[in-house]
């Protein structure tokens, strides 16, 4: 996709209206339309990179600290009980704007929300295969 059809390029630049939590020279943090709890919030950099393999060390990095910072924020607001850092990359891993991303999901007793995995049962053997296909 090119820049200038992205969605999150214009609202990250303020073409397109948002409801901004935080604004530096490098993000924007921005409500999430379609939030999965109260406070749910997305943290946009301004320049574009489609996703976490082609983000920038210092962006990455920067937006980690962001991260924490508006996390601290959201707790001591909302009086959340918990919080989900969620980062999308493809269409299979839930991706579908394709402007890189982090998701702050603030959790609360009993919201219902269901963010996390149905973990499997592998053999030491298939974690030991894993292991090596990744590190050899
Ligand atoms: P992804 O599925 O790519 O990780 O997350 C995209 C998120 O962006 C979704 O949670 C969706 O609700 C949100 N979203 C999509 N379009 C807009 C928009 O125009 N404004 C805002 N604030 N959020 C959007
Ligand atoms: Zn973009």
């Amino acid at each position: 996709m090119k820049k200038e059809d992205c969605i999150f390029c214009k609202i990250a630049a303020g073409e397109i209206p948002s409801g901004t939590l935080y604004e530096d020279e490098q993000f924007r943090v921005i409500l999430d339309l379609g939030p999965a709890t109260k406070g749910h919030t997305l943290i946009l950099p301004k320049e574009h990179t489609a996703n976490l393999y082609e983000l920038p060390d210092e962006t990455a990095a920067e937006a980690m600290k962001l991260a924490k910072k508006m996390a601290l924020l959201l707790k001591d607001k909302l009086h959340c009980d918990g919080l989900n850092l969620v980062q999308n990359n493809g269409e299979v891993a839930g991706q579908t704007v394709s402007h890189f991303h982090l998701h702050l999901i603030p959790r609360y007793k009993g919201d219902g929300q269901k963010i996390n995995w149905v973990p499997s049962e592998p053999s030491r053997e298939e974690l030991e295969a894993v292991r090596k296909e990744i590190t050899e």
